[in-house]
């Protein structure tokens, strides 16, 4: 049963295939890694097509599009507000799924309405730890 439901797309194969790798995934992958991924299984897929899936999926609300590498998009399926730990090392970029409390006080937020914050922490991964 997929997460994803009336994307505005025709479902072809490839784009079905995109939206299998993507459901569950807690990799955080770039369009590239999924490009890689899927075209093992379908060697006709086009890089456009992994990027305008994407795209509509963004547009759609069904998928957050993270900014947090600096070398490239990463996309995230799990729509839920949630913050990041991040490997400075490999990059490799892991859910925290644990509230905060951080309400700003009022002379700080001013207007604003708050509607949500991300938190990215940094660190070494196990793996990256063992190998220094
Ligand atoms: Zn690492
Ligand atoms: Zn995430």
């Amino acid at each position: 049963m997929y997460k994803f439901k009336d994307i505005g797309l025709k479902l072809t194969p490839q784009r079905l295939a995109i939206l299998d790798f993507l459901d569950g995934n807690t990799d955080h992958p770039s369009a590239d890694d999924i490009y890689k991924a899927v075209s093992v299984q379908h060697p006709t897929m086009s890089f456009a097509t992994v990027y305008n899936t994407l795209d509509t999926l963004r547009g759609k609300g069904q998928i957050l599009e993270l900014t947090i590498d600096p070398g490239k998009k990463r996309f995230d399926p799990c729509t839920d507000p949630h913050h990041h730990l991040i490997c400075t090392s490999c990059r490799r970029v892991l859910d925290i799924n644990m509230t905060f409390n951080l309400d700003l006080p009022e002379d700080v937020s001013g207007e604003f309405r708050l509607t949500g914050n991300h938190i990215e922490f940094y660190g070494i991964c196990p793996a990256c730890k063992d190998r220094n």
